[in-house]
């Protein structure tokens, strides 16, 4: 990793610089006309509010692009967001709900290329998203899940 060597500050592990969660709005299933309806799809990660879904809670899967990637770079995949969601997620801290499982970490530079790949096991999301985004190179950080690679949600500085 690029940064590897930097010496983090001694509260590295407790203090993340200000950042911003980047979720996925509702709105966003209207532009893929492939949607699907799902009137209960229980525990999949939806991406409007960063939590699992419940029973009963009907939702929109489909494709979507995160704007991290461009170019060649740019990817589009499969995600879930609520059909109607009434939760604004916290965009200053990570969602716990969908970090409890080993993810892959993303970083993005400004031109849209993929800066650095890598796999971060819960309870170490803090100081890997700490020290990608103090290299000043990475614009972007996406959250993805191991087993398929489907995009979670992306953070960037404040
Ligand atoms: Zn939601």
């Amino acid at each position: 990793m690029a940064s590897e060597s930097r010496q983090l500050p001694d509260n590295g592990l407790t203090t993340l610089d200000p950042m911003r969660i980047h979720a996925i709005p509702v709105s966003a299933a209207l532009d893929d006309p492939g949607r699907e309806y799902r009137a209960s799809e229980p525990d999949v990660p939806l991406r409007c509010c960063l939590r699992k879904s419940l029973p009963g809670e009907p939702v929109w899967l489909f494709r979507y692009a995160p704007p991290a990637g461009k170019g060649p770079y740019a990817e589009l995949g499969p995600v879930f967001t609520h059909v109607n969601c009434s939760t604004i997620p916290q965009f200053d801290n990570l969602p716990v709900e969908l970090l409890n499982n080993t993810r892959i970490l993303r970083s993005y530079n400004a031109a849209g290329q993929i800066h650095s790949g890598q796999t971060v096991e819960p309870g170490s999301f803090n100081s890997t998203i700490e020290e990608l985004l103090n290299d000043p190179t990475v614009e972007q950080l996406q959250i993805r899940s191991l087993s398929h690679g489907c995009y979670l949600f992306g953070i960037s500085r404040s």
